[in-house]
């Protein structure tokens, strides 16, 4: 406001002296505030909003056990609630971190929420990583707790004495399924869970508290961790929910492929219970065949996932003369989506694409590609050419590109540059990390590097040509 009135001279004493008054007499506010509730964004909200709602709507999750798991959003707030409960009774409190290191499933489903909701902080590990890195990850982001499914018993073995703040490491199988290894603090989510209260509710706070931590290797250096808050998560989850995002809504099967360890498989446990979506959940089961299959017994709308994966889904389906008869659209980012995936969905199995790009700093969604009415009447290919760029923005991101000297450069679809971000669910700076990563404009806004290089067309279309950043991504992982 003060840069209005510095082009408003006039308005200046007024201003200056309605601050003075309501300095001296207290009673006036120095600006008309809103007069409505302050409700803060906490994510406990949504899974209340989705069991009160959509009470009945399923999660769905091929479990590491072998079998198929059903239940429902009230079944998932409950059991989240008794985590919670069992977690503060074990000592666990604000702020402290609790890592998962697990498949897409009902249980790190319930840790997001859990964790989340009580004020704690939800850590996902990347299992992919070096079991050096796993460790170095661990002890930096001091986690107290870790979760793991039976798959990654054997890498829990190989960190575990490496990692002397963690208290307890619990396996999250069945009770009669518990391994009998000699790991210290070893326990059965389960019976973990038992020892939580059912009449135990889900605290009111500062919607800017933390909520989950997610640390990146896509840059150089040791992994950094973003470390999203509770604002920023439901905002995200809203701006990813919109039709020409996600396009999330109660009538959708929603299938996550990317993992719940990477960026919070794009939010989407947020977002769906939030519009109270169908969840199915693939466990480590990523095959084709397998997915294929899921996809038509559960009855799939909307799936998301990186291009490999989809890759191996088109492999099947087509050498086995399959279709889909459910799925409406995919989800693909992550890594750019070849145009020959987007012909193959759309032409040959009447499968939109809505092409993501984002990062873990991002929480991750930033543009998503779409199809505007004067798009409509264009050539298929040419439809397809414009699906494979990058894509607009969501309102929440705002984006440009500049050059090495930091100027911005035009929106012509030609001139390329360095694309940075900002934004109320964008990183302001990597947790316990010193260094500020932000780049200031002449207005001293900050806005994030994303190491990508890119175009923008005047009609805001984003495609990225280049990478700056000196790694590589293999699988949607670095
Ligand atoms: P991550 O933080 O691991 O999700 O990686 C983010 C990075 O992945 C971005 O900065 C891009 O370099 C790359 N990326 C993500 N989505 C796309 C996409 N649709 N096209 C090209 N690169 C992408």
């Amino acid at each position: 406001s003060l840069r209005i009135l510095d082009s408003c001279p006039g308005w200046r004493p007024a201003y200056v002296a309605a601050v003075t008054r309501s300095d001296h007499d207290g009673r006036r506010p120095a600006m008309l505030l809103g007069q409505m509730m302050e409700v803060p964004l906490l994510v406990s909200a949504i899974l209340r909003h989705a069991a009160r709602q959509f009470g009945d709507t399923e999660i769905v999750s091929k479990r590491v056990e072998g079998d198929l798991h059903r239940y429902t959003y009230a079944d998932c707030e409950r059991r989240s609630r008794l985590l919670a409960s069992a977690l503060q009774k074990a000592g666990i409190g604000d702020g402290d971190r609790v890592a998962t290191i697990a498949w897409n499933g009902y249980r790190h489903v319930e840790l997001y929420y859990g964790v989340g909701g009580m004020g704690a902080v939800f850590h996902t590990l990347n299992p992919r990583l070096h079991p050096d890195q796993i460790a170095w990850i661990l002890n930096h982001a001091e986690d107290r707790v870790v979760a793991f499914d039976a798959t990654f018993l054997p890498l829990v073995e190989a960190v575990a004495s490496r990692c002397p703040k963690v208290e307890r490491w619990l396996v999250m199988v069945d009770e009669d399924k518990q391994p009998r290894v000699n790991v210290p603090g070893l326990e059965n989510y389960e019976s973990f869970l038992r020892t939580g209260d059912e009449r135990w509710t889900w605290p009111v706070f500062d919607e800017k508290r933390a909520v989950a931590l997610c640390y990146t290797s896509g840059t150089t250096g040791n992994p950094k961790g973003s470390l999203y808050s509770h604002r920023s998560t439901v905002l995200h989850a809203y701006g990813a929910a919109l039709p020409d995002a996600v396009g999330a809504s109660a009538r959708d099967v929603i299938l996550p492929v990317v993992p719940m360890f990477h960026a919070n498989a794009w939010g989407l446990p947020f977002t769906a219970a939030m519009v109270g979506s169908k969840l199915v959940m693939p466990g480590p089961h990523l095959d084709g065949k397998t997915l294929h299959e899921l996809f038509e017994s559960e009855g799939v709308t909307l799936a998301a996932g990186v291009p490999t994966v989809w890759l191996g889904l088109l492999q099947h389906v087509e050498a086995n003369g399959l279709r889909f008869s459910t799925l409406e659209r995919t989800m693909i980012g992550g890594s750019a989506c070849p145009l020959a995936m987007i012909r193959t969905f759309r032409d040959k199995f009447g499968v939109e694409v809505k092409h993501g790009w984002g990062m873990t700093e991002m929480s991750p969604v930033g543009t998503i590609s779409r199809l505007r009415p004067r798009h409509l009447d264009l050539p298929r290919e040419r439809q397809h050419e414009l699906l494979a760029k990058q894509g607009n923005v969501l309102f929440g991101v705002d984006m440009k590109i500049v050059d090495d000297a930091g100027k911005e450069l035009p929106w012509d679809g030609k001139t390329y540059g360095n694309l940075l971000a900002r934004g109320p669910w964008v990183i302001s700076s990597y947790f316990k990390d010193d260094n500020d990563p932000l780049q200031y404009d002449d207005n001293g806004d900050g806005w994030l590097p994303t190491g990508d290089v890119a175009t923008i067309d005047p009609e805001g279309i984003m495609q990225i040509t280049d990478r700056s950043k000196d790694v590589i991504k293999s699988g949607g992982e670095w």
